[in-house]
């Protein structure tokens, strides 16, 4: 978990390789349906393009499939998801009936000046629909109403691992790997 710009989709895919399971982003896979112009893609652009959360029904739906996909069998690395109280709920429900359960929550922490800062030069190489000054103001916004709240959700459960986001991207992945204690 952790801001949009915190460093998310970096760090899983470090940690997912270290680990040897895959990597699952709702971002990712929604991106990959707006690019083939599926019918999840166009429902999906709406939201995205305007900084909003895609529906929770949406993509709980997409991760109840994914995970149960073969790679899945010996674990994974969610990214992305969840990001409001019902979609962990969702989850929580998932797992329960597949007799899984969450190891841990890794919370990258890192202060809105510089994600936005961070998000605004990543629009200059990526040129990501949602990068822009005031999609990314929303998403920053969404993120503190939406998702924040699972910091305590996770924090209460006692998952919550809270790491320092600010610094290289290898000093981050050290710590995250100290956390993990791999
Ligand atoms: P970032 O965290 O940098 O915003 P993501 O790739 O994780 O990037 O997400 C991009 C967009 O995809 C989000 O702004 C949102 O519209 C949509 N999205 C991704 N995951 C979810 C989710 N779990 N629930 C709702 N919308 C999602």
């Amino acid at each position: 978990m952790g801001p949009p710009g915190a460093g998310k989709g970096t760090q899983a895919i470090k940690v997912s390789a270290r680990l040897g399971i895959p990597q699952i982003s709702t971002g990712d896979i929604l991106r990959e349906a707006m690019k083939n112009g599926s019918e999840l893609g166009k429902k999906a652009r709406s939201f995205i393009d305007s900084g909003e959360l895609v529906p929770d029904e949406v993509v709980t739906g997409i991760i109840s499939n994914r995970i149960n996909n073969e790679d899945a069998a010996g674990g994974f690395l969610l990214d992305g998801f969840p990001r409001t109280v019902e979609q962990a709920d969702a989850l929580n429900v998932m797992l329960d009936s597949s007799g899984l359960s969450i190891d841990h929550v890794i919370n990258l922490e890192v202060p809105d000046d510089t994600v936005r800062e961070r998000l605004l030069k990543r629009a200059e190489i990526e040129n990501r629909s949602d990068d822009t000054k005031e999609v990314i103001t929303k998403r920053l916004e969404n993120y503190h109403q939406q998702t924040q709240p699972l910091v305590e959700y996770y924090k209460a459960k006692e998952k919550l691992l809270a790491i320092d986001g600010n610094g290289s991207l290898d000093e981050v992945n050290l710590r995250i790997n100290s956390a993990l204690g791999v």
